[in-house]
């Protein structure tokens, strides 16, 4: 009998020890792990893309980061105009009136850009390529264009001029030609978010490139993800967000521009007078999520752009679509001035600082 309750006994233990092992075990393969890549510059600009797996989800997670890069340099490989070889460049080289089969992606990304053309009232406009060669061209001869070749260009400058259809798209003048610089960021940065959200398991993730960017779920660790907003006039930061689903996008003189004359001028044009924007020095736009929506990164970045343009009047369009914030910075660095919509100010962790 005792003999008997001693091997129930051990039994038991035995039992217990199995239990724990594999309670350990499974808390080992679920415990969540941050895998990282940053691709090689993708659009002239650093990338770095974060996801969160349960640890057994690892291979899978690596298996997504990779796709995912793949994704940036397929949006770049089609619609850069750095790269001759580019279905963009292609429509670039043809002539009028002459239909330019192009892959379905690219027709996504120029009806959007249509779309943001006609709801930023022409501000922003893919069809600004002739302006924007003319400042860089300048740039490099060191003399300001003249009224006569600002307006030369701004002849084949308009988005009515462009004619899309079925697989297909058209000029309707001669010398038009596209540049999708200001959108193809944040449709590459949403392709490569949509993989990382995908992937079986993912409890977060990130897609940033050169400061655009699409982050989901939680951050490593938990809690949202801490999004910087980098100082116009100087180095470092004036604010921070705190965003889980959401999508952010900055255009800033500081970022990208050239000289003329020892004169600084932004790489943004207005595309109704033909000059580059003067007053507004940066445009943070965050996209969020909500019910049935998933952020975008291509409408933060295309809005961001616009507001270049139109500057703080802008912010009255940006209340007025879902889902869409934003934060201007204008005025000099001694005396700057910032603008935001209402709730933007939800989204800070503190407050903005320009000093
Ligand atoms: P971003 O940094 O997203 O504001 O994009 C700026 C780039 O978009 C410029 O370098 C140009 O290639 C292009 N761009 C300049 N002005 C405009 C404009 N008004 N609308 C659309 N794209 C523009
Ligand atoms: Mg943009």
């Amino acid at each position: 009998m005792p003999d008997t309750r001693r091997s129930i006994g051990f039994a038991a233990a035995v039992a217990l020890v199995a239990i724990a092992l594999a309670w350990g075990l499974w808390e080992a393969v679920q415990a969540p792990v941050t895998l990282r890549s940053a691709p090689p510059a993708v659009m002239g600009t650093e990338c770095e893309l974060k996801i969160v797996v349960p640890r057994h989800r690892s291979g899978e997670g690596r298996r997504a980061l990779a796709s995912a890069g793949d994704a940036l340099r397929d949006v770049e490989a089609l619609m850069s105009v750095h790269l001759a070889d580019s279905a963009l460049s292609r429509f670039n080289a043809a002539g009028a009136n002459q239909p330019v089969e192009l892959p379905q992606e690219l027709l996504r990304v120029l009806w959007a850009a249509k779309r943001m053309a006609r709801a930023s009232d022409g501000a922003f406009d893919a069809t600004c390529r002739p302006v924007v060669r003319l400042w860089k061209d300048s740039a490099k001869s060191g003399r300001t264009p003249t009224d006569e070749q600002i307006a030369n260009a701004l002849r084949h400058v308009g988005t009515r001029h462009l004619a899309l259809g079925n697989g297909a798209a058209s000029k309707r003048v001669e010398g038009l030609e596209l540049d999708l610089g200001g959108i193809a960021k944040g449709y590459a940065v949403d392709q490569a978010a949509e993989l990382l959200q995908s992937c079986p398991g993912a409890t977060g993730g990130i897609v940033n490139a050169g400061g655009d960017l699409r982050c989901f779920g939680s951050a490593p660790g938990g809690g949202p993800w801490r999004v910087g907003i980098q100082h116009p006039f100087r180095e470092g930061l004036c604010g921070a967000l705190s965003v889980t689903d959401a999508a952010v996008a900055t255009s800033g003189d500081y970022r990208r521009h050239f000289e003329i004359g020892g004169r600084r001028y932004s790489h943004i044009v207005d595309p109704r007078t033909g000059r580059p924007v003067e007053r507004t020095h940066s445009v943070t736009v965050v996209s969020m999520g909500g019910p049935g929506r998933r952020p975008s990164a291509t409408d933060a970045d295309g809005w961001a752009t616009a507001l270049s343009v139109l500057g703080p009047a802008g912010l009255e369009r940006i209340e007025a679509e879902p889902g869409l914030e934003a934060l201007i910075v204008t005025g000099t660095p001694a005396r700057p001035e910032v603008h935001m919509t209402r709730l933007f100010r939800l989204l800070l962790r503190a407050d903005i600082r320009l000093d």
